[in-house]
């Protein structure tokens, strides 16, 4: 291979589609599968993935939740049980219908999420006040019939993700759940991935099947599409009572259960990919990234190489002391030039370059992925320095990425600024909506824009964007991925 295959061969502000697919596919994140719709997560995607993952496992084992496994199959009345989820769901469900050669007298879904199946043993454990809250978060994958082309992480069959399932002896302490997940979501995408959300609820017609209501994360890409970076929904009594998960309260009543569940997925690497990499490839945000420091030794004779390894394994020890990730690259086969051309590629954040110049002025070249900058450190001062520019380059992405989101933010009062906001640059358009007709319906189908979020606190009432009606709520649009 070249170093001209090696790299990206269209730029990000040309055609982000077609960037993206070969970042995917040339930082060795994912590849296609022989199943159509189904991604391969690669080793270094996967990595990727533990990072988001063990972040947010420790937060919420924190606040004690605890972790478990559910059945992949449930059967089909289970499905149908809660009969709005039942048919939200249908269309995407992929059925099992035979076990070897015999007809199965019932049908198995493979989970498109878990709420039926998990609720349904629920039912069995739950008896008393005393048994309340159950804290339960599952790691799985999930399965929904893709219509519309792949794309890695963003659009498959099948994703991995999280799902969260708790039950509350009253209203208000699910409600509180509901808010503490969305909040933990939060600072894990904008703390650790480095992207900035709108937070807020979804309208009825985006909330999730089943439902009484859905709070969402929303964040801008660079081409003017929203994603979706999880959610996380107040279920009510609407699972509780058809699945029977009551309890005795200390009245000595029975009571029915509150619900909720929520859910984030491999998502959050499809928009870090489009939030932070460049034309060179992947930008990783450090906190996430599994290697955070790469360092290349460049020997041109034998008697420095001894010495620089050394230099180098000095200075990654150290780090490793400061929980820094590093990685030595002292392949033999391949030349310095190669390396940084792979690890610009692979976007880990910082690369540290120890040549015969940077021994003898006691030195080592620091350069920053984000923004390409070369700085000397002496060797004295490395361990300290590194981190603190990791640090940075975590700061100066989120930081970009909140320019670009308000850049791509705007205000409509009426059909003609919304549409041509939408149709020029797209991103999110604020604007009030009416709550009792079609506006919304309406809206999609002429623009192809959807309520993002309906903020969680409404600052003021204004006049629909649509039909004009007075006192309407504040919402935000946005085309969407
Ligand atoms: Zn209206």
């Amino acid at each position: 291979m070249s170093s001209k295959d090696l790299g990206i061969t269209v730029r990000k502000t040309e055609d982000l589609s077609e960037w993206y697919t070969q970042v995917v596919t040339k930082a060795q994140l994912a590849d296609y599968s022989s199943a159509k719709g189904f991604m391969i997560l690669m080793p270094y995607g996967f990595a990727i993935w533990e990072s988001i993952k063990e972040h947010f496992d420790r937060r919420i084992k924190e606040i004690g939740h605890r972790n478990a496994y559910f059945p992949l199959l449930i059967p089909e009345r289970l499905l149908k049980r809660e009969a709005e989820h039942f048919e939200g769901f249908t269309p995407e469900v992929f059925w099992v219908t035979h076990s070897g050669n015999n007809e199965l007298g019932e049908r198995l879904a493979i989970r498109p999420t878990s709420e039926t199946i998990i609720n349904e043993a629920y039912s069995r454990w739950v008896k008393s006040w005393r048994d309340l809250p159950v804290l339960i978060n599952v790691w799985n994958s999930v399965l929904r019939a893709e219509i519309t082309s792949t794309k890695p992480f963003i659009r498959t069959s099948e994703f991995l993700w999280q799902e969260g399932h708790t039950v509350h002896g009253t209203e208000e302490e699910a409600e509180r759940e509901v808010l503490t997940i969305l909040e933990i979501y939060r600072r894990l995408v904008e703390d650790q991935i480095a992207i900035p959300v709108l937070v807020g609820k979804k309208t009825e017609r985006e909330k999730f099947k089943g439902a009484v209501y859905t709070t969402t994360l929303e964040a801008m890409m660079p081409d003017g599409k929203a994603i979706q970076m999880g959610t996380s929904h107040h279920l009510g009594q609407n699972f509780s009572k058809p699945f029977e998960i009551k309890y005795l309260g200390k009245d000595e009543k029975e009571h029915f259960a509150w619900t909720t569940s929520w859910g984030i997925s491999w998502r959050l690497i499809g928009a870090l990919i489009m939030s932070h990499g460049d034309d060179k490839g992947l930008i990783l945000p450090p906190r996430v990234a599994p290697t955070q420091v790469v360092f290349v030794p460049i020997s041109y004779k034998e008697s420095d190489k001894e010495t620089i390894l050394q230099a180098a394994n000095h200075i990654a020890e150290g780090l490793g002391k400061e929980s820094i990730r590093t990685y030595i690259d002292d392949r033999e086969q391949y030349t310095p030039g190669w390396k940084y051309h792979e690890w610009e590629m692979k976007g880990v954040p910082l690369r540290v370059e120890i040549g015969p110049r940077d021994m003898q002025s006691k030195q080592i070249t620091m350069v920053r992925r984000d923004s390409g900058t070369k700085t000397a450190v002496p060797q004295a001062d490395a361990i300290t320095r590194i981190v603190n520019t990791l640090d940075e380059i975590q700061e100066s992405l989120l930081h970009k990425a909140r320019e670009t989101q308000a850049k791509l933010t705007t205000t409509a009062t009426d059909m003609k600024q919304f549409a041509h906001a939408i149709e020029t640059s797209g991103g999110f358009v604020k604007a009030f909506l009416s709550e009792n007709n079609n506006c919304e319906d309406n809206i999609k189908q002429e623009t192809g824009a959807t309520v993002r979020i309906v903020p969680l606190t409404q600052s003021e009432k204004g006049k629909c964007v649509y039909c004009g009606a007075s006192n309407s709520r504040e919402v935000v649009f946005a085309r969407s991925y």
